[in-house]
């Protein structure tokens, strides 16, 4: 089973937390044990595991992402956005998260985030459950 989540995103760049919506999706499914994939199908936006207690981290990883890759530069590609592509990049398209009595394993300061670099807009977030 393959689940989309449309996730909008509130931004240009922000980390949506989509941690609440994965694990409706593993409850739906009733596996106990198994492996959870989050997988972003976009150029310009990526998922990734990270702080999800203390909300200034979302905004200093961003801030310090910018700086980094500005998103005005001398940049070849045509769309303006070179910058959302190249953080896209470097966060990468999925993550894995271990299931175990039918909860997500993550640390307890984890949490699952769409990592938006060229929003505002309607993102498509792909879950997989797989048992075993
Ligand atoms: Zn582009």
């Amino acid at each position: 089973m393959l689940t989309r989540l449309t996730v909008p995103t509130r931004r240009r760049e922000v980390l949506e937390d989509v941690t609440e919506r994965v694990v409706e999706v593993l409850r739906s499914s009733g596996v106990q044990e198994g492996v959870c994939y989050v997988i972003c199908p976009h150029t310009t936006a990526g998922v990734t595991i990270n702080e999800a207690a203390d909300p200034a981290v979302a905004t200093d990883i961003l801030s310090y992402l910018a700086e980094l890759i500005p998103h005005q530069g001398e940049w070849l590609h045509g769309e303006g956005n070179s910058d959302a592509h190249i953080k896209a990049a470097m966060f990468g398209h999925s993550v894995v998260v271990p299931i175990e009595d039918g909860d997500l394993v993550l640390g307890t300061w984890q949490g699952i985030y769409l990592a938006e670099f060229d929003g505002p807009r309607a993102r498509t977030v792909l879950v997989k459950i797989m048992a075993g």
